[in-house]
C-alpha cells in the first residue's frame, strides 16, 4: 500500500468510564477543519465496554465516521489491549494522521502506537495545519520554548499528540450525521498487567478553572502557600504554580501551569511572584484578565498583564485579602 493511499484525520476518542474527555471534542474540531482543507473525513475511534452509545456524540462534534471497539478486554485501560485495538482500527481506516489527547492516558498509548507503526509522533503540538503544498505540519515548541518548530511527518499516517484546551471544539451539532462501524477485538486473556488498586488523587482540573490565582518563586517558602490559598479560596479560585515550586515538591504537578505543565484560559490569571518565562507564559497568555503581582516592574510577566502591582507580595497579598473580606462583610 503507497503513502498515498491515506487519508482522512482520525481522533482518538478518549473515555473514562463511559464519559469522554473534552480533549476529544476539540481534537474532533481541528481534524474537521484539517479535513476540509484536504477535502477528505474524519474518522473518531471509540475503545471501551458498553461505550457504542457515545458515537452520536462524536458525530455531532465533527466525526464522519466512527470505528467502535466494544470489549470486555478494554474496560480499564490496559496499554497492551489498548495498542492491538486501536492498530487494527488504524489498519482499517489509514488515516494520513492520528490526533491524541496529551493526556496521562494518550501519552501512554501514543508512543506505543507509533513504534508499532514505525511512524514519527509529535508531541504536545501548539497547532496543526495543511500547508500550501497539502503536507500536514505539525508546530510545537522546542529548545524549551524558545523557537516553533514546523514538524512535517514523511510515513504514515502521522501522529500528534495534543494538550486539553489547545484546540477549541466546534458547535454541537444534533443534526449531524456520520457513520458507525465495529471492529472485533479478541486480545490474550493476559496481557501480564493487572489493576491491584485504584486509589483516588486529589482532584485538580486546572484547565478548566475560571480564575487561578499562581504562585511563584517569589514565595519564600512552603509554608507561606498558605495565604495564597487562602486568596484563592476568597475568589473561589484554583491555586495555580510555576514550575519551580513543582520541582521543588511544594505542590503537585496539577498545578502547574505552562510548557511542561498544563495550559490554563482562565476568566482572571492572578500571578504572584512569577516572572513570566517563555515556558510559563505558554500555558496562560490566552486567559481572559491578567493580574500580577511582583516586586520588579520590569518582570517581563508585565508585557501579559492588564494590572500590574507593584510590590511585595507578603504585603500585598495580605492586604488584598483584607480588603475582600471587607467587601465580602
Ligand atoms: P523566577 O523566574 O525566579 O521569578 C520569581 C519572580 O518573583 C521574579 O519576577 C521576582 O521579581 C518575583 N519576586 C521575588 N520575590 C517577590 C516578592 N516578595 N513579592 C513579589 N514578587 C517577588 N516554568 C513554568 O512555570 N511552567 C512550565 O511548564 C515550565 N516548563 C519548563 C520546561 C522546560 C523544558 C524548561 C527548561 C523550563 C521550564 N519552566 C517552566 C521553567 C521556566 O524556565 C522558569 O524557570 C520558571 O517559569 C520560573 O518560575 P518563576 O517565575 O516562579 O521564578
Amino acid at each position: 500500500m503507497s503513502q498515498e493511499d491515506y487519508s482522512g484525520f482520525m481522533v482518538f476518542a478518549e473515555q473514562h468510564d463511559g464519559v469522554i474527555h473534552p480533549v476529544t471534542f476539540e481534537l474532533l474540531g481541528k481534524a474537521r477543519e484539517l479535513a476540509e482543507k484536504k477535502g477528505s473525513k474524519v474518522y473518531a475511534a471509540l475503545l471501551g465496554y458498553n461505550v457504542g452509545s457515545l458515537s452520536s456524540e462524536l458525530i455531532y462534534y465533527g466525526a464522519d465516521r466512527v470505528y467502535v471497539v466494544d470489549s470486555e478486554k478494554l474496560k480499564v485501560f490496559d496499554v497492551m489491549h489498548y495498542k492491538d485495538a486501536f492498530l487494527k482500527v488504524i489498519e482499517k481506516a489509514k488515516p494520513e494522521a492520528i490526533l491524541m489527547g496529551a493526556t496521562n492516558t494518550g501519552r501512554t498509548l501514543a508512543p506505543r502506537i507509533s513504534a508499532a507503526l514505525k511512524t514519527g509522533l509529535t508531541a504536545d503540538c501548539t497547532d496543526l495545519f495543511i500547508d500550501e503544498k497539502g503536507n500536514f505540519i505539525q508546530v510545537r515548541p522546542a529548545f524549551s520554548g524558545n523557537i516553533f518548530a514546523h514538524i512535517g511527518t514523511k510515513t504514515k499516517p502521522a501522529m500528534a499528540t495534543v494538550r486539553y484546551r489547545t484546540f477549541k471544539a466546534i458547535e454541537k451539532d444534533t443534526s449531524r450525521k456520520g457513520e458507525v462501524e465495529k471492529v472485533e477485538y479478541s486480545g490474550p486473556d493476559d496481557t501480564g498487567y493487572k489493576v491491584l488498586e485504584k486509589i483516588p488523587r486529589e482532584k485538580v482540573n486546572i484547565s478548566d478553572a475560571e480564575v487561578i490565582v499562581a504562585v511563584g518563586k517569589g514565595l519564600k517558602k512552603k509554608e507561606d502557600l498558605k495565604i495564597i490559598e487562602d486568596l484563592a479560596k476568597l475568589l473561589n479560585a484554583t491555586v495555580g504554580a510555576s514550575r519551580p515550586l513543582v520541582d521543588d515538591d511544594w505542590i503537585s504537578r496539577d498545578h502547574q501551569v505552562g510548557f511542561s505543565g498544563n495550559i490554563v484560559k482562565p476568566k482572571i490569571y492572578i500571578a504572584i511572584g512569577i516572572s513570566g518565562s517563555p515556558q510559563h507564559t505558554v500555558g496562560m497568555k490566552d486567559s481572559g484578565i491578567v493580574i500580577s503581582i511582583n516586586k520588579d516592574p520590569n518582570a517581563p510577566i508585565a508585557e501579559y498583564s492588564d494590572y500590574f502591582i507593584v510590590g511585595d507580595l507578603y504585603e500585598v497579598v495580605p492586604k488584598l485579602i483584607e480588603e475582600i473580606k471587607k467587601k465580602k462583610g
